[in-house]
């Protein structure tokens, strides 16, 4: 399929996270896509390296999700989710919360990663309102942390970029150093080094007094900032300190989460129970945006018991929280995971993923290399400035047949749980072909 583009056809659409000006002159225009392939404009075909973005683990265009959709939309397209309820809805939530660890029973849904982000931190601060400590507003969010792109999100999360722009956000924010460290360069999986990084949390503490920290969010292993894998030791340290002061553990597993490290998430992966989780992309397998905050049974009833019968508990929702078309795709979704045992189907994929990946360490310009179950970073050395190669190496990826992610100077892959190893083999010999001439 091909289809023309002229150049006013972009004069409209200001594109997210994207270089707009520079997009005009070669737009990359993906019109279709199916399994692990994209087709662009020019009826070329491309291998999806980044499941979309960390979204699609059965691959594209699944016939499951589409006709669930499709005949949702012509049952009941939309109601309200404010003091009305649809089956999908409760039918989902019964889903997640059996994928979730034992004790966090409570689904909120939302549209978004950065809506779940949210949704977390309100209700954490609404459970220690509950609970008789007012005073615990402060959140610990991390460096290099990604958490969406509102207000909270953007406080607690640790890219620079994203947050200069904006002004100074919330002001109650300490950020823990993030785990990115020399001595663990090019180690496979988890690094030796660095689970004392969790100490910082002891010292916001000292600090700040305990009873002033509402809670630590972090994602079990950062995704967006070039899959930073936590230490040995580190999300353990955590838990133990967040327990020890009444401090909630958020983990932001809107990448870790559906299976990308082996077990539904990224919780079960490191066997390290947060108090409250977020999903979404891999949630309705890209199809429709969602997402969901998880929490820890204490802390629904917790804010539930402490309003009067009859009244609503919690002021928080959207009007397209729990959309019957996105519960629908979300059912058949986790319905094609439990059935094809895609989680299983990943995590036997993955050790060859990730010997290819660290086959790449060869490479000149290759920096450092991390990776766990179907993620991978890869550093490459600076170029001009900062970022300028990591964009350079996309646009090129692209001509090559490649689509995948790239963050400041260093490249991300998070193939589909269903790829090939013939197609993983092609996306490392199209890496080594691009990266050998950089
Ligand atoms: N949290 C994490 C850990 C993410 O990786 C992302 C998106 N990559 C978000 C939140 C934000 O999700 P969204 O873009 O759907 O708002």
């Amino acid at each position: 399929m091909t289809v023309q583009v002229s150049p006013n056809s972009l004069d409209n659409y200001w594109m997210p996270f994207t270089a707009n000006r520079d997009f005009r002159q070669d737009p990359r225009l993906l019109v279709r896509a199916e399994g692990v392939s994209f087709w662009n404009h020019r009826g070329d075909r491309l291998l999806d390296a980044c499941s979309g973005l960390f979204c699609v683990p059965l691959g594209h265009g699944r016939r499951e999700i589409t006709e669930a959709v499709a005949t949702q939309l012509a049952t009941l397209d939309f109601a309200p989710p404010f003091q009305y309820g649809t089956p999908g809805a409760f039918e989902l939530a019964r889903r997640v919360a059996a994928l979730t660890p034992n004790g966090l029973d409570h689904v909120f849904f939302t549209n978004s990663g950065s809506e779940s982000v949210e949704t977390a931190m309100k209700i954490a601060l609404a459970y220690h309102r509950a609970n008789g400590e007012p005073q615990r507003q402060r959140f610990i969010g991390r460096e290099r942390g990604y958490h969406g792109v509102n207000f909270g999100g953007i406080s607690v999360g640790g890219m620079v970029k994203n947050r200069e722009a904006f002004g100074s956000a919330l002001p109650v924010v300490s950020h823990l150093r993030h785990t990115h460290l020399d001595a663990n360069r090019m180690t496979p999986g988890q690094g030796a080094h660095g689970a004392d990084l969790a100490d910082d949390l002891q010292r916001f503490v000292d600090l700040h007094g305990a009873t002033s920290i509402a809670a630590c969010i972090v994602e079990p292993v950062a995704g967006s900032t070039g899959v930073l894998v936590p230490p040995k030791g580190y999300l353990e340290r955590l838990r133990a300190i967040c327990d020890r002061h009444g401090i909630l553990l958020i983990f932001d597993e809107v990448i870790t989460g559906f299976g990308r490290l082996g077990p539904a998430f990224g919780a079960q992966a490191f066997g390290v129970t947060p108090d409250i989780m977020t999903m979404a992309k891999a949630l309705t397998n890209g199809a429709i945006p969602m997402g969901a905050a998880v929490f820890r049974n204490e802390i629904h009833d917790t804010i539930v018991n402490s309003a009067p019968a009859g009244t609503i508990e919690l002021f928080h929702g959207y009007t397209y929280s729990a959309h019957p078309a996105a519960c629908a795709a979300g059912n058949a979704t986790l319905a094609l995971y439990e059935s094809e045992g895609t989680f299983a189907q990943g995590a036997a994929l993955a050790p060859y993923f990730q010997e290819q990946l660290f086959a790449l360490a060869d490479l000149p310009v290759v920096r450092d290399i991390r990776g766990l179950g179907l993620l991978g970073g890869i550093d490459l050395a600076q170029g001009e400035g900062p970022g300028t190669r990591g964009y350079e190496t996309l646009k090129r990826l692209f001509a090559a047949g490649l689509v995948t992610r790239v963050t400041a100077d260093t490249l991300i892959l998070a193939p589909a749980f269903v790829m090939a190893r013939d197609d993983v083999d092609r996306l490392f010999e199209t890496l080594r072909d691009v990266l050998g001439t950089i």
